[in-house]
């Protein structure tokens, strides 16, 4: 398949997410060593679920179906530009190349607004009225940390 039949699918599986009502129009798909792994689209309306966009749906399919938390090698295709959610769940997963059709004006244009959370990052995280981020107290906290550092048999990623 080539980028325009991936791009394809992505777009119709968001068209059929909007025919259901399961969310906006932003599909997905995952590629490694050219086959498509995963396609998957938008369902932040159809689940309650405001993390549930086409990337991190996409994401959770493939390594869901590769039984793996590691994406090394895949390739990532979105029918618009990753919002910094899925921007930063993308580099988790260790994905290291996006095709994106639509950008974040277009987005912004039909009433996606993301640019007051690039605000917030962009501002050190110091703009309360968008998120007050208050640390409190880790004494117990680090606890888990210790935990975490003294297990050999853990899993690193
Ligand atoms: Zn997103």
């Amino acid at each position: 398949m080539d980028k325009k039949e991936i791009m394809d699918l992505c777009v119709q599986s968001c068209l059929d997410g909007m025919k259901n009502h399961e969310g906006g129009p932003f599909g997905s798909a995952i590629v490694k060593d050219g086959k498509v792994i995963a396609v998957a689209h938008n369902t932040v309306i159809g689940t309650n679920d405001p993390t549930a966009h086409g990337e991190i749906n996409a994401i959770r399919e493939a390594c869901k179906k590769l039984n793996t938390f590691d994406l090394s090698g895949c390739e990532l295709y979105t029918t618009s530009e990753p919002c910094p959610m899925c921007m930063s769940a993308i580099i988790w997963a260790n994905i290291s190349k996006v095709y994106y059709a639509c950008t974040v004006q277009d987005a912004r244009d039909i009433g996606f607004r993301d640019e007051h959370i690039l605000n917030f990052l962009q501002n050190d995280c110091k703009d309360k009225k968008i998120l007050d981020l208050e640390a409190v107290d880790k004494s117990e906290a680090m606890k888990a940390f210790e935990f975490w550092t003294k297990d050999n048999s853990r899993t690193n990623y």
